[in-house]
């Protein structure tokens, strides 16, 4: 063995102690570490023919990039729809790197660790209410969620007519429905070869509404003239978390021949709630469905999976089998995740879910779920009262969506975010809804406080002043 490699080896634990340590002055003062940085490197470092050992090179990132990081995991971090980490999450995300299994067979020789995963997604169905018609799996986010679900609706599609997609390439348009799709699931149509412009965009819900328009749904339906399609529906619209109609969606499928997909990528977590549960009924009715954990569920990147109904297994499997897997029989009793997701070799992905669900059960989730609206409540009514600003929707869940009151602010939103962003205590990001610009803040992060408000608004204030 290599003379440093066997130091590390005899060393192991000193080095963990070592790590632990860094991670948690990390973890401890996530409040104070600020949420932008300027910070840079030079990214081109030698490579050093002698390797520095662990310990040295622990010193090396906490000199040079670690001071790169910023607070995304914590409570002001409102940009994008990013959760953050919690205890429980951290330990399965190490302990998956620990035990670095490599999840397939349930079943055989050489590790059947894909059971862990299989009673993860068994956990997830409970804490979501979803049956156990679906099988799941983990991949890297919803953007992989969604090109999984929607590569088996493009093979369901093609066998529609007798085609295997899979086999023999994309022979005839696929018609794809959709009102406000995530940026991910048209990128997923761009990598599936259907093209990201090929998809007809449904009208929405009249009345500052991004849901889809059921009786515009219904006009293009006819005019595809009883040929089928995929419709792909949204459990919570980035802007305004706005869902659409899931038991009038359900009805359709008596009349018409549709696959149908919801991303929920973080809307879904309305389920787990009372309050919030009746934005998702219905929607046990889809074919696929695309959640991300490393949002609301809060647990380390990278983390989603997806949901597809077992009755499609083949389906699957003619979209992601591997050339090389044996034959493979009944695909559910003779299950194996490389024939069912993009990858081959992954990760445990499911046990910093697992440990989560084990650790904060439904009702933890349910609290952060909760906290996270009620926040964003207060949140809008901090900033109605403030009178500097205007929502472009209602605070239907958790994303604020508003702007500078004025369409002669208008030219300012850009640089009043810019500057409330580069002073590190509050993070947002710039969008544009209704053709307005305006800022997004997504309350999804487990340690979000009251007091964050306050301070979020003391900021918004102290910017606005000088702009
Ligand atoms: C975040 C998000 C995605 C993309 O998810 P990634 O995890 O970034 O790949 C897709 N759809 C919706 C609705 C999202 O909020």
């Amino acid at each position: 063995m290599n003379a440093v490699l066997q130091q590390d080896l005899n060393d192991f634990e000193n080095i963990l102690n070592q790590a632990k340590e860094q991670g948690i002055a990390f973890l401890n003062n996530l409040e104070k570490i600020p949420t932008s940085t300027t910070k840079s490197i030079d990214p081109n470092r030698n490579l050093n023919s002698l390797g520095l050992g662990s310990l040295a090179t622990l010193v090396e990132f906490k000199e040079r990039l670690a001071p790169l990081m910023v607070a995304s995991p914590g409570p002001r971090y409102l940009g994008f729809v990013t959760g953050g980490s919690t205890p429980a999450s951290i330990v399965g995300d190490w302990l998956a790197s620990v035990y670095d299994q490599n999840p397939q067979a349930l079943k055989g020789q050489g590790g059947t660790s894909a059971l862990i995963e299989f009673e993860t997604i068994h956990l997830l169905l409970q804490l979501l209410d979803l049956p156990t018609t679906f099988s799941g799996g983990f991949v890297t986010g919803a953007t992989m969620s969604n090109f999984t679900c929607l590569g088996v609706a493009r093979q369901w599609f093609g066998a529609q007519s007798g085609k295997d997609f899979a086999k023999n390439g994309i022979s005839e348009t696929i018609n794809i429905l959709t009102a406000t799709p995530h940026s991910s699931s048209v990128k997923t149509l761009a990598m599936l070869g259907i093209g990201s412009n090929n998809y007809t965009t449904i009208k929405t819900v009249e009345g500052n509404r991004e849901a889809i328009d059921l009786i515009d749904l219904e006009k293009e339906i006819k005019n595809l003239n009883g040929k089928p399609f995929i419709l792909i529906s949204s459990a919570g619209t980035v802007n305004t978390a706005d869902f659409d109609d899931f038991i009038a969606i359900a009805k359709l499928r008596e009349k018409y021949k549709f696959w149908w997909h919801i991303d929920a990528a973080f809307g879904g977590f309305a389920a787990v709630s009372d309050k919030f549960k009746h934005l998702t009924v219905g929607w046990e009715g889809a074919d696929s469905i695309t959640i991300d954990c490393h949002k609301w569920l809060n647990v380390p990147y990278e983390s989603a999976f997806f949901l597809v109904k077992k009755e499609h297994i083949n389906l699957q499997v003619e979209t992601f089998q591997n050339s090389n897997a044996p034959y493979l029989g009944n695909a559910l009793e003779n299950f194996n995740y490389l024939n069912v997701l993009p990858e081959n070799s992954r990760r445990l992905r499911a046990l910093p879910v697992w440990f989560s669900l084990i650790a904060y059960g439904k009702t933890g989730f349910q609290d952060i779920v909760e906290n996270s609206v009620s926040l964003a409540l207060q949140f809008g009514d901090a900033l109605l009262e403030d009178g500097n600003y205007e929502l472009l929707a209602p605070i239907r869940l958790n994303n604020v969506c508003f702007t500078l009151k004025g369409d002669y602010n208008q030219e300012k939103v850009g640089q009043f975010l810019t500057q409330v962003n580069e002073r590190g205590n509050v993070f947002m990001t710039p969008t544009v809804y209704q053709n307005k610009k305006g800022i997004r803040a997504s309350f999804v992060n487990w340690r979000t406080k009251e007091d964050d408000i306050k301070i979020i608004i003391e900021e918004l204030k102290t910017v606005f002043k000088i702009i």
